[in-house]
């Protein structure tokens, strides 16, 4: 699936391209994402997985008791916003601050038991390092150890909060932020793309759904640069500088969000 704005429209093929409810983003399809096409081994992986784990989600009726209810509230908040949002994503992926070796490794491991597959390129500096390079060989053994020991403390229970709708949670609101951040919202700043904020997705996914802010600011620690715009993340952030673990701390100063402005002519500034 592809993406282009209406002015692209006219020149393609219309009979392939349908245009997405409330919003101005007209979509191609160019292939079928599950029939007719050549399935890998790591393919095979990732959707047994994602089966595995949604099935196990669907228990959880069944399974419910207020406890494994906070056991996957907890999970989400460790897993979900400080292991990706905060650690993957805006330390490792854009390097917008630095914290210590200790607290880095130890936001990594809640990023890790959110089973994300997330295989980047801009993360070569890790392979050097014993811990990444560990983690990497034994990933699946850190989700069974996790699974295992939830079993352990409360059962099946447990195991379908703790594991299931939490990983399957945090997945919808990580597509949410790649798919829905693309498509409805507004946009701020000149990005040549169709990034936009959106607040919902910026509520539920710990500031990351002010996406098209992200997208002009793409090292920027802080994603909700308004005072409305709620950007958990940031708060921990902000907290975490002021006890003096995070430093190196990276946002855009006035003139840099002058020049991406819409507002601002891109004749007059140009880098
Ligand atoms: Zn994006
Ligand atoms: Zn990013």
């Amino acid at each position: 699936m592809t993406n282009s704005t209406p002015s692209d429209f006219r020149s393609e093929n219309q009979s392939d391209q349908r245009k997405i409810p409330f919003s101005e983003v007209v979509i191609t399809r160019t292939r079928n994402h599950f029939f007719g096409r050549k399935w890998k081994t790591a393919d095979i992986q990732v959707a047994s997985w994602f089966i595995f784990v949604h099935l196990l989600a669907l228990f959880a009726p069944f399974a419910f008791t207020w406890e494994a209810f906070w056991i996957a509230s907890v999970g989400c908040l460790l897993t979900g916003m400080l292991g990706i949002t905060l650690s993957y994503h805006r330390l490792l992926s854009h390097h917008s601050l630095k914290l210590p070796k200790w607290l880095e490794y130890s936001f990594v491991y809640f990023g890790v038991l959110a089973a994300q597959y997330q295989e980047r390129k801009n993360v070569e500096d890790l392979k050097n390092q014993m811990f990444y390079v560990f983690i990497h060989k034994t990933y699946m053994w850190h989700l069974f150890g996790c699974g295992a020991l939830l079993y352990a403390c409360g059962g099946f229970s447990y195991v379908v909060w703790g594991m299931g709708v939490r990983i399957v949670w945090l997945y919808h609101i990580t597509f949410c932020v790649n798919s829905v951040c693309h498509i409805w919202g507004n946009q701020t700043w000149n990005t040549s793309d169709l990034s936009k904020n959106n607040w919902w997705v910026g509520i539920l996914a710990f500031g990351e759904g002010w996406h098209n802010n992200h997208h002009a600011f793409e090292y920027s620690a802080r994603h909700g640069f308004e005072w409305w715009q709620i950007d958990v993340t940031w708060y921990i952030i902000k907290f975490l500088e002021a006890i003096g673990l995070a430093t190196n701390i990276k946002v855009p100063t006035n003139l840099q969000k002058f020049k991406k402005s819409i507002f601002s002519s891109d004749d007059t500034f140009n880098d």
